[in-house]
């Protein structure tokens, strides 16, 4: 302890010379706006295979209050004399608001420089100005330390960095290793008599199926569960639960009709990225099981005596296991039907056992359901069809979605019965209330015919972004698959910028009409549902008066600063703090906020005790759990040799001639303009 007060000294000092040394702020006070964080330094590793780093920041520009009218961003520039070193990206979070977010990946060893240029335009007078706020970057990239073995057990990131957000998962797929890849299981439990199934039933059943895919790098958890969900009384067919768009919805029914004990809805698309993404598994798109090939979001379970084990049956048909042309439980490798009892795809009754090239597709169908999902919360919504009485629910709509993606918004509607697009034509529109105002003023209308979809928008495509057409995706109803492919759910992808402003809430409506049966329905029946499709966002500061830190090893160090989120992004947050030192990247777990909202935050760590003195770096490292976004804010850190009494002393002379020093620079400048 004898040593804190120099150092604190020593650091208010520099943090005063700092402070002189920056002649102006980084936005000029004439224009309205503030700029988060100040801190224009990037380190990340590089230098190694394999080690690539990265450094994330997002830099948040707000209009000031009171400023009369709108200001607006009209441009982003970055350039820099390494362009493979640094990307940016633009995104506008709310009016007045601007996110823009920096990447620094390092491609070798070395400090590089780049120039980011915001243009504001703001009302001046009784007119409005356009100005240019400059921002000098560096990054430097650093070696990081010996390959450190991976670790066992628990999954901490990998010490090059961070992939980036919705980043697929890559080429190589291995068939076994860590599970990196984590599912959420939502238990839906229909209504019924008792006994029903406890929390430790669930639990038991999740520890089941963990074994079972123990290897294939896919593990499960399991969400709080849904109880009394109501059922159609004749059917068993369970009401639509509110389903969370970050698991897949596991509906625990009492009885399904027949011998099944479970079954589930696979969606089997026909992109040209699903057809990539086969290639990759080495499997040909157009064979019989390229056909058959599918995912799925829902399972059904019977409760009973295995209802663990149906539930990994279940979960293997979702993670495209046991695809083929009926019967459904194939080997991908030979493709015939498994009569081994021992595998998990067996037909009835099932064992345990995955095959390598099944752990591999489990593997990478779940990173495929990973990447299409909402990415961080609050960004999905289902709305469910009146039930309709009609014996005949062909064209009938069961429920339409909407999922809020960073890039485009993925519009899907799910039909009560599977059909066939050439013989039915049929016809989907979309229209979209962006203001509000109770009255559509955007619209998508895409007609099937002559074996093609004609897709019109307003406004036209020459004005906003052109809307693809839409894509069927063909469900197959397990365990008995639908013969001829017919269409189960219609999708539309729309980029977000068709819209007039890509964050706040959205009014949509999706129609489907049928014309050679006669059929219209729409989801909402009446009206607009509305969804705040802003993307979601994280950014930490780190506070002002932690730029340098001065630490020795062993010592406590108490890290504090800010945290900004909108209100979509969900999930807990958990942060750890990076060093780069004589003994390669340390990483240190500082703690966890549960719930995300723009908050104050503050940990405190303690450094390992055998780090060699060093002027180096120190990263905090904010990362969603729920959706893997990260964020980041760094600060220069001196390690100090705490040995010896000598120490301190030196450094309180040291402070005290920096600081006879400053004396000396303030009162000659206070002279300067005298002179002038
Ligand atoms: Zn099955």
């Amino acid at each position: 302890m004898r040593s804190v007060y120099p150092s604190a000294l020593a650091v208010l000092v520099l943090a005063l010379l700092c402070d002189l040394s920056q002649a102006q702020d980084a936005v000029p006070a004439r224009i309205p706006v503030t700029l988060t964080p100040e801190e224009f330094r990037f380190f990340a590793c590089a230098g190694r295979p394999g080690e690539e780093g990265e450094h994330v920041r997002a830099f948040f520009l707000l209009q000031k209050a009171g400023t009369p009218g709108r200001v607006e961003f009209p441009g982003v520039d970055l350039t820099t004399d390494q362009p493979d070193d640094w990307t940016s990206s633009k995104g506008q979070v709310a009016d007045g608001e601007l996110q823009v977010t920096v990447t620094f990946r390092p491609q070798a060893v070395r400090t590089s420089t780049a120039t980011l240029k915001i243009q504001v335009d703001y009302p001046l007078g009784g007119g409005r100005v356009t100005e240019t706020i400059t921002l000098a970057l560096e990054g430097r990239g650093v070696v990081c330390g010996p390959a450190t073995p991976p670790a066992g057990g628990g999954d901490p990131p990998p010490a090059g960095g961070t992939p980036p957000d919705g980043a697929p998962g890559g080429g190589a797929t291995p068939a076994s290793g860590p599970a990196d890849i984590e599912l959420c299981l939502k238990f839906h439990l229909v209504d019924g008599p008792p006994p029903r199934p406890t929390d430790a039933d669930f639990d038991a059943w999740v520890d089941e199926v963990n074994r079972t895919f123990a290897g294939s790098g896919v593990r499960f958890k399991r969400s709080p569960p849904t109880r009394n969900v109501p059922s159609a009384p004749e059917t068993g067919e369970p009401e639509l639960a509110e389903e969370d768009p970050h698991c897949l919805d596991v509906y625990i029914v009492d009885d399904i009709p027949g011998p099944t004990l479970g079954d589930g809805d696979v969606l089997n698309p026909e992109s040209e990225e699903w057809r990539a993404m086969l290639r990759e598994l080495g499997i040909d798109p157009d064979s019989p099981l390229g056909k058959n090939m599918g995912y799925g979001r829902r399972c059904r379970v019977e409760i009973g005596r295995n209802s663990g084990r149906t539930l990994a049956h279940e979960l293997g048909h979702i993670l495209g296991l046991g695809a083929g042309p009926d019967p459904i439980h194939r080997d991908p490798e030979t493709g015939d039907d498994i009569e081994d009892g021992e595998r998990l795809m067996h037909g009835t009754p099932q064992g345990t056992k995955l095959t390598d090239k099944e752990k591999q597709i489990a593997r990478r169908l779940a990173r495929w359901i990973e990447d299409h999902r909402s990415p961080c919360g609050g960004s999905q919504q289902r709305v469910p069809s009146p039930r309709n009485e009609q014996l005949d629910p062909r064209g009938d709509l069961r429920f339409a979605s909407l999922l809020a993606l960073d890039r485009e918004l993925v519009f899907t509607a799910f039909l009560e019965a599977p059909f066939d697009l050439a013989a039915t034509s049929p016809a989907l529109s979309l229209e979209l209330d962006t203001d509000l105002d109770g009255a559509a003023d955007h619209f998508v209308s895409s007609q099937f015919a002559d074996n093609q979809w004609l897709t019109e928008q307003e406004p036209p495509a020459e004005l906003r972004a052109p809307v693809p057409a839409p894509e069927a995706l063909f469900e197959i109803h397990l365990p008995a698959p639908v013969p001829d492919r017919r269409a189960g759910a219609l999708q539309l992808r729309v980029p977000r910028e068709f819209l007039p402003q890509s964050y706040g809430p959205l009014g949509w409506r999706l129609a489907l009409s049928q014309r050679a049966l006669g059929t219209d329905d729409a989801v909402p029946a009446q009206g607009f549902s509305t969804l705040d499709i802003t993307t979601p966002a994280l950014a930490i500061t780190l506070d002002g008066n932690l730029r340098q830190l001065r630490v020795a090893p062993n010592s406590p160090l108490t890290l504090s600063g800010s945290l900004i989120t909108t209100p979509t992004l969900d999930g807990q947050i958990d942060f750890s703090a990076r060093i780069l030192s004589d003994q390669g990247l340390l990483q240190l777990p500082l703690g966890t906020l549960d719930k995300p909202a723009p908050d104050i935050w503050s940990f405190a760590a303690t450094l390992p005790a055998d780090l060699a003195p060093a002027s180096t770096f120190l990263s905090v490292i904010a990362r969603c759990s729920r959706c893997q976004r990260v964020t980041s804010d760094v600060a220069a850190l001196e390690l100090v040799d705490d040995s010896g009494g000598g120490l301190p002393l030196l450094l309180l002379l040291l402070s005290l001639v920096a600081l006879a020093g400053l004396v000396l620079l303030l009162s000659r400048r206070k002279r300067t303009p005298a002179a002038t």
